[in-house]
């Protein structure tokens, strides 16, 4: 986490793990920027954009930039509108009633019924369609309905014009953080919830490094509230509330676990 928020007196929360119900699992697919590992691309939000959601994504000299697959799916939809509408655009069915839409592309690198992984290039960015300049128009839908954008768990900017670096497609790893309670020990559990066993503790201060990030029980820490917590180590979990990673959000580049 990043933000400091509030200080808090933790200890009740620290040691004896309040039981909070288990937060059902996110059905949501982990979306990924839709542009190769490291780009940075600015990406902007109106209330007066069709859907009100899509994102519009722009850099310098980005005709014929690759596109890619912001999370693993099947490929449904690779359809020319013409002069009108999306143009060129490809869909992604990613199950669970998420799908991602493309549109304004200038050519296609994929073919409906292909399964396609992150950092897939499906087509290439352009002007095609009702589009009055290069740029991708980007959609999350759910069950159809266009929803606003989540990248890595992250909400988009509603509304405005933000920068977006893609962690698609780079070679996972692990991430790293520094235990902050203010003095007490962090207990560590079992899995990712204060209803799981604890089986230690870590120090404040701790530097720990991070395999991956899950969602589990709500805590509220040095950094705010928040249901993320962070793998240490097998059977190791700390809430990530108390842990400065940098990050409003999950740590782009650390896979779910
Ligand atoms: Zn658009």
């Amino acid at each position: 986490m990043r933000k400091r928020w509030i200080s808090l007196l933790v200890t009740g929360l620290l040691v004896g793990g309040a039981l909070a119900p288990a937060t059902p699992a996110l059905a949501a697919p982990t979306f990924r920027v839709p542009f190769p590992c490291g780009q940075t691309w600015s990406g902007q939000t109106r209330s007066d954009h069709s859907p009100a959601y899509a994102i519009d994504f722009n850099r310098t000299d980005d005709a014929g930039d690759p596109v890619v697959a912001s999370a693993p799916g099947t490929v449904d939809r690779v359809t020319d509108l013409g002069g009108t509408s999306y143009g060129k655009y490809v869909r992604i069915n990613h199950g669970g009633g998420y799908s991602t839409y493309y549109a304004h592309l200038s050519g296609f690198n994929v073919s409906v019924g292909q399964t396609v992984g992150y950092g897939k290039v499906i087509g290439w960015v352009g002007s095609t369609g009702g589009s009055t300049g290069p740029h991708l128009h980007y959609e999350q839908r759910l069950n159809g309905a266009d929803i606003q954008v989540r990248f890595n768990g992250s909400l988009a900017l509603y509304w405005g014009t933000k920068s977006y670096t893609s962690g698609n497609g780079c070679s996972s790893g692990s991430g790293n953080g520094t235990v902050d309670t203010s003095g007490t020990p962090l207990t560590v559990r079992s899995g990712p919830g204060t209803g799981y066993a604890s089986v230690g503790t870590v120090a404040d201060g701790t530097r720990v490094t991070i395999a991956c990030q899950t969602s589990g029980t709500s805590v509220t820490g040095t950094y705010g509230t928040s249901t993320i917590w962070d793998r240490i180590g097998a059977g190791r979990f700390i809430a990530d509330a108390y842990v400065y990673t940098g990050y409003d959000g999950y740590i782009p580049n650390v896979p779910r676990c």
